[in-house]
């Protein structure tokens, strides 16, 4: 082998017992999983477009995905389009929602959102606003990051709203927003306003009807559940029409263009069928861990604030701000003792601005600096835990000595 063709090397220090506490981030793809994707890298390798029999068992394996993807949120698998992510499948939502009914009615020009979403929601709204002269209502929330109901009334147009996007859980502060009143809401209003719903951080974790919650788009990512990273949907309701972002080959029923991720795409709903099997187990666990730590935390470091609403919470999120800490320091000491933390959500985080969701729930900079996100999930145990609060509880000692506002705690 030429140095050129070389594998890739990591040289960064990695601990072999790391505990790992951002799965808000991401999640290690599950062996069951894994091996379920490895035929279709090299044996199925196949373009499902193809006509032969390697076309046909791409082809069919991504049907037995789609279905498996569809199950989680109780789905039909006809109103699944297989996407690269959380942060396409909310661009093509937003985007193709926005533009195809306006397209129809150029009254319909009002979106609505909250101020708390992720940046693949917030971003192309912005876009709308500038380029394309949308409207956006910015919906208020609680400082527990509850959306404001009575404020999301007084905002929809009869005549003009087009979309309503709201998320299902908050990827920093864990929140879980009343998705079900919202759509009430909008649906009293005028039923052909379209309501999108980013549940990337709700599926897997907790159960999820669409006909419950009555959304007409739901966007879903593979990486959050313990599948490969590049792969996700978005649940189009039957009969909602949107444009599409991409064009070309008219793969995904003329909704997403481009040859499949067929290897991605099965992993996915592997993944997907794992959650749904474990999810009230998971569940279970889950929410035990947290409460375990938050209590001991509470109780062994002063200074603490557990932030978040205590009852409309998934059970893996934890989020505390500790006065006189700063986050990213927290979390890169907790990273030299092997603990894996974060200060939100890792793509605010990178750049560098304080976060746009605890801001809005009224922190203020120096809550938002002093803050550290815990993201459990099942594979972490009790023992775990333990180490956790115990180094915490050390690091942010030793912090606190060097910090000019919390030399008495
Ligand atoms: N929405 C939310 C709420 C998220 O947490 C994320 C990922 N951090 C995304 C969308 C984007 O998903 P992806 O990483 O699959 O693009």
């Amino acid at each position: 082998m030429s140095s050129d063709s070389a594998s890739i090397s990591v040289t960064t220090p990695e601990h072999h017992d790391t505990i790992y506490l951002d799965n808000a981030a991401t999640t290690p793809v599950l062996e069951e999983v894994f091996l379920e994707m490895m035929p279709y890298l090299r044996i199925h390798f196949g373009n499902p477009s193809s006509l032969h029999s390697k076309g046909y068992v791409a082809k069919r394996a991504i049907s037995i995905a789609r279905n498996r993807v569809a199950s989680i949120i109780g789905a039909s698998g006809k109103e699944i389009v297989f996407t690269s992510g959380g942060t396409e499948s909310n661009n093509l939502a937003i985007r193709g929602a926005a533009l195809g009914c306006r397209a129809k009615n150029p009254r319909k020009s009002h979106l609505i959102t909250s101020t708390i979403e992720h940046e693949s929601v917030l971003e192309p709204l912005r876009e709308l606003e500038k380029k394309n002269g949308f409207e956006v209502t910015y919906l208020p929330v609680s400082n527990e990051g509850i959306i404001d109901i009575d404020t999301l009334k007084e905002s929809i147009s009869n005549s003009r709203t087009a979309l309503v996007s709201i998320m299902l859980v908050n990827n920093e502060i864990g929140t879980i927003q009343p998705i079900k009143e919202i759509s009430s809401i909008i649906r009293l209003t005028n039923k052909e306003i379209l309501f999108h719903c980013d549940a990337t951080q709700g599926v897997g974790k907790i159960p999820i009807s669409v006909q419950d919650l009555d959304t007409d788009l739901v966007t879903i990512s593979s990486h959050k559940i313990n599948g490969p990273k590049g792969a996700g949907a978005l649940y189009i309701r039957r009969g909602v029409r949107i444009d599409p972002l991409l064009l070309g080959g008219g793969q995904e029923t003329l909704l997403r263009s481009g040859t499949e991720n067929v290897y991605g795409i099965v992993g996915f709903g592997k993944a997907c069928e794992i959650a749904l099997l474990n999810l009230t187990e998971n569940e279970c666990k889950v929410s035990k861990l947290r409460d375990y730590i938050v209590n001991k935390i509470i109780k062994s470091i002063p200074g603490t604030r557990y932030n978040g609403s205590k009852i409309h919470r998934i059970a893996g999120n934890a989020h505390f701000t500790f006065s006189g800490v700063n986050g990213e320091a927290l979390v890169m000491k907790l990273d030299e003792y092997g603990i894996a933390t974060s200060t939100g959500s890792a793509c605010s985080s990178k750049k560098q601005k304080p976060s746009h969701v605890l801001k809005a729930m009224g922190f203020s900079y120096d809550e938002i600096t002093g803050s550290l996100r815990i993201g459990i999930s099942a594979e972490n145990t009790i023992q775990e835990m333990d180490r956790f609060v115990m180094t915490l509880s050390q690091v942010i000692n030793e912090l606190r000595k060097f910090s000019p506002i919390a030399p008495h705690l």
